[in-house]
């Protein structure tokens, strides 16, 4: 996917938004992504959750389940920080984005009809 380098930092703000409500597991995030129309392959998805990792906003421990382990990130205080001010960023690009634009009937619309 050629956009994928736009959409990068939103799918790592999806993630930390995620793993702030919930624990979060590779192969979830990744069906979460889907829904939201993203596709993103394990290979690209773990390196992202080992960076977060890295850098203090996540992190991880193996949890056993039946057969086989996974590794299971949770948020930590710098992540949900982290994730506080890319929020006031996202909703002032929010606002810029779609400024200019009228009121666009879709599924996403919460207008009242206006008639
Ligand atoms: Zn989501």
């Amino acid at each position: 996917m050629t956009d994928q380098d736009l959409y990068v930092g939103l799918i790592r703000l999806h993630v930390l938004h995620h793993s702030a409500q919930e624990p979060i597991f590779g192969l979830g995030i990744i069906e979460e992504l889907r829904h939201h129309g993203y596709e993103i392959s394990a290979g690209t998805l773990y390196p992202m959750l080992h960076g977060l990792e890295k850098k203090g906003y996540l992190i991880s421990q193996q949890e056993r389940s039946g057969r086989r382990g996974r590794r299971i990130y949770a948020i930590t205080p710098h992540g949900r920080q982290a994730l506080a001010a890319a929020k006031i960023k996202v909703k002032e690009l929010f606002g810029e984005l779609f400024q200019d634009e009228p009121a666009l009937p879709g599924p996403t619309s919460h207008c009242q009809t206006v008639a």
